[in-house]
């Protein structure tokens, strides 16, 4: 197994690599390590996954999906990738709310991130868990469902708590979804009208590259029903299939053009079956409050001049208010700044900072999975349950054994 992220930018430190495929071998290898990390499908930009000691990867932790029609809910291993297990809801007449922009991920991994799509209203990926197993460092299992006293604080949980055996998520009937892609519209028209583009269909999009600051190069609408969005301003759709990177040809993006499809072939914007965005890039997200999004584009705006010539694209989503500790939207609506940037780690890292700090005073939160300059004074501002979340961490993991740097830092600010 390589040593490495997807994205190439970090080499795990870990002395071996575990590779479970149950519970009793998930607690023999909690009970035969000093430190652990789980990892997922290695999506991550930073060093959350990372580890001294030993990696569990949950490679082989999937178990068959088994639905609950009562309940409307789904429970699957947590090493499942959304887009294994997307077909097998479809096959069955079911369907997830939302994706994210790949169907790669590993469900556990996505929703201890606080990975998200978009939609306003739609919640994270994180929003839609009913239920967990996890095997907790001292090798109890416990079983946590939505309305449990822990429950709030053990879904986006950054792999602090133990390893997450099975997500139980809501599932809906099946939908079919219509996406369209819009070009060339007036940053102005976009601010202006924010709130009406948003909600123009059931999940919006926007895709900036930053090359002409004032104009928005596409609008990805996914609507359900047969209504064509409609937009403000005079902006056309798309004649042809495209792809939000320039010079990038479109066979990896999910289709467009209006023509209805299955949830799980349009919510995601790339195929499973092909590398999703560019392969060869780094990633930062803030996520601010709803009711700041506008003031902090014009922020962004404000300093593209010295951005953007790492920028590859930007991207724009939205998503409902959930109650999860370290969630994006905790406790309010919420619109992602996404950047989808050049692979030059140091020079990005820099714009990184400049933006975070840029958009602090907007209470902007750092994507737990992407690249962060993680300053714990704002971790501790922007989380208003961090402390919660420490003390969660330390009573479940009295000993420290899921600890890493990274994870230090985050509950040393939660203090
Ligand atoms: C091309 C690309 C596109 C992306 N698009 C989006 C997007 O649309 N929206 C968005 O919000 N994010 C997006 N991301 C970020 C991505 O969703 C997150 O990094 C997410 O964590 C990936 O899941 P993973 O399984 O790869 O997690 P990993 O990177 O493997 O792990 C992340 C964290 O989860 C923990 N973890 C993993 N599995 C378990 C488990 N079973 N039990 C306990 N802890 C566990 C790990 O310990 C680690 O702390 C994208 C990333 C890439 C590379």
């Amino acid at each position: 197994m390589a040593l490495a992220n997807w994205a190439g930018n970090v080499r795990f430190g870990a002395e071996r690599v575990e590779t479970p495929a149950s519970v009793d071998e998930v607690q023999e290898v909690l009970a035969s390590a000093t430190r652990v990390r789980a990892l997922g499908s290695a999506h991550s930009f930073n060093l959350i996954a990372d580890t001294d000691d030993t990696l569990l990867s949950t490679a082989r932790l999937i178990t068959a999906p088994r639905i609950d029609t009562e309940a409307r809910t789904v429970t699957v291993g947590g090493g499942m990738r959304y887009g294994e297990l997307a077909p097998a809801l479809e096959a069955e007449g079911w369907a997830l709310a939302n994706l994210a922009s790949l169907p790669h991920i590993s469900i556990a991994g996505a929703i201890a991130t606080g990975t998200h799509g978009s939609g306003d209203g739609v919640g994270t990926l994180s929003s839609a868990v009913a239920g967990l197993q996890l095997v907790t460092p001292a090798g109890e299992v416990r079983e946590l469902r939505r309305g449990d006293a822990d429950f709030d604080g053990a879904v986006v949980s950054l792999g602090a708590l133990g390893v997450v055996t099975e997500v139980t998520l809501d599932i809906e009937p099946t939908f079919a979804v219509r996406q369209r892609v819009y070009e060339k519209l007036p940053l102005e028209v976009a601010l202006a009208e924010f709130d009406a583009i948003m909600g123009a269909a059931y999940s919006v999009s926007l895709f900036h590259r930053w090359d002409a600051p004032d104009v928005v190069d596409q609008v990805w609408t996914k609507a359900r029903g047969d209504e064509a969005p409609l937009l403000p301003g005079s902006i056309g759709e798309a004649s042809e299939q495209v792809h939000m990177l320039a010079g990038v040809t479109p066979e990896a993006t999910t289709p467009q053009r209006g023509e209805a499809g299955a949830w799980l072939d349009r919510l995601a914007h790339f195929k499973l079956s092909h590398t999703p965005s560019n392969g060869d890039e780094l990633q930062s997200e803030m996520l601010v409050p709803r009711a700041h999004a506008v003031e902090a584009l014009r922020v962004v705006r404000g300093l593209a001049a010295r951005f953007a010539p790492l920028v590859q694209v930007m991207e724009v989503r939205s998503m409902r208010a959930d109650g999860l500790w370290l969630s994006p939207a905790y406790e309010q609506d919420t619109v992602g700044l996404h950047f989808t940037w050049l692979p030059r780690q140091s020079e990005v890292e820099g714009a990184v900072a400049m933006l975070e700090q840029a958009l602090e005073p907007f209470g902007a939160r750092p994507h737990w999975g992407k690249l962060t300059r993680l300053d714990p004074r704002v971790l501790a501002a922007v989380w208003p349950r961090l402390g919660d979340f420490a003390e969660l961490a330390r009573r479940c993991d009295p000993e420290g054994k899921m600890r890493n740097p990274f994870l230090d830092r985050v509950l040393t600010a939660g203090r």
